[in-house]
């Protein structure tokens, strides 16, 4: 197994792109969609039947694991994979946007944020320079840049001032970062919905080199239009030979979305969150299990799913246990969840390596359109 961090491009159609990424703990295919496992765990999932829904790669969340148990626990414990028992690869966000969404009392300087633990109100401080020693002590195998996102609306010019501060953080973290072979170090861009800003960005990054870059500042509530105008042009102002992650998308029409435009990666806690409100994703889009026209259907939630929820239970069985609160229904529905996100996954690469990805993205919006089967 190769010791180094690469990325090959296998196949294209359009702007749609498939590959490997490879590292010293496997390979992860593109384009890839990582579950987020905030806490150490992908909540309702044992790591071996999270593989088995075809995930090459997880997130971790450093805020979160730098306030419970701390990155120097998971340390001394031996590091976050073996901490959680995922042997393969991990990315880790810097915690900024979580410092920003979830924390009190921030207050943000030129050197990082101060900000207050939403758990236990003790004090924290964050740097560019701490967000690489944390995700170093979790053994992170793809460190993100530590960045700010201004908080939205926000004007052109807030815009552009927390950019150009995110891009002094990017040069001041690849510094901090150093040279970590087999480690990847991912530059994030930011500039919000305008395009001068987002090529200024691009181009900053590019000057500092990056194994791997990042569309930020999308997904925090301006809808798909907004978000795919941006991805219109932004990855194209990112290297072509190197990922391309768009962070916290999304919905199963915003990842094929973005895979048309030239995303590589992304990242999202609505199959395993949604998992738990009783919602499944499918082929026919989104079934709420919790409806009364689930409760005497004894047919599975999608016939063609091979996933356990759909291959051994009934609508029924998970409408009665989505409805008695038992534990197993988080834990089908979420399953169902991650093994549709993944095969969703596969048939893109699979369409984009046949160059047939067009018929593909037509297929996928046609059987949306028909809805959920009729109920008995
Ligand atoms: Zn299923």
């Amino acid at each position: 197994m190769t010791q180094k961090f690469s990325f090959a491009l296998n196949g294209r159609d359009g702007k749609a792109r498939t590959g490997i990424i490879s590292t010293p703990r496997g390979e992860i295919r593109t384009p890839a969609f990582m579950p987020v496992g905030t806490a150490a765990t992908v909540k309702a999932m044992l790591p071996e039947n999270v593989r088995a829904t075809g995930a090459d790669i997880l997130l971790g969340n450093t805020y979160h694991l730098m306030l419970r148990p701390t990155a120097e626990r998971i340390d001394r414990l031996g590091g976050l994979h073996r901490f959680m028992n995922w042997d393969r690869p991990i990315l880790t966000d810097s915690g900024g946007f979580q410092v920003m969404s979830l924390a009190a009392l921030r207050k943000l300087t030129e050197k990082g944020v101060t900000f207050k633990s939403h758990i236990d109100g003790s004090r924290h401080e964050v740097t560019p320079e701490r967000s690489m020693e944390i995700q170093k002590l979790l053994g992170s195998d793809i460190v993100m840049c530590f960045d700010e996102c201004p908080a939205l609306p926000a004007s052109e010019e807030d815009v552009a001032k927390s950019m150009r501060l995110s891009m002094r953080w990017a040069a001041r973290s690849r510094d901090a970062f150093g040279d970590r072979p087999g480690h990847a170090l991912f530059g994030i861009q930011q500039g919000g919905v305008t395009q001068d800003l987002r090529a200024e960005s691009a181009e900053a990054l590019r000057e500092i080199g990056f194994d791997g870059y990042a569309v930020g500042g999308l997904a925090v509530g301006e809808g798909q239009e907004a978000m795919f105008g941006v991805l219109d042009y932004a990855p194209d102002m990112l290297p072509e030979d190197k990922p391309r992650y768009l962070m916290g998308v999304g919905k199963p029409d915003d990842i094929v979305g973005a895979v048309a435009r030239g995303i590589d990666m992304m990242d999202c806690v609505l199959p395993s969150r949604s998992g738990r409100t009783g919602q499944a994703f499918t082929r026919f889009g989104v079934v709420n299990i919790k409806n009364a026209r689930h409760q005497d259907d004894p047919r599975p939630l999608d016939a063609d799913c091979t996933c356990p929820a759909c291959r051994n239970y009934s609508r029924a069985y998970l409408h009665h246990v989505y409805r008695s609160q038992e534990i197993i229904a988080s834990m089908l529905l979420t399953w169902h969840n991650l093994h549709y996100y993944q095969e969703l996954m596969q048939g893109m690469r699979d369409a984009i390596a046949d160059g047939r990805f067009d018929a593909f993205q037509a297929a996928f919006h046609d059987r949306r359109k028909d809805g959920d089967i009729a109920p008995l």
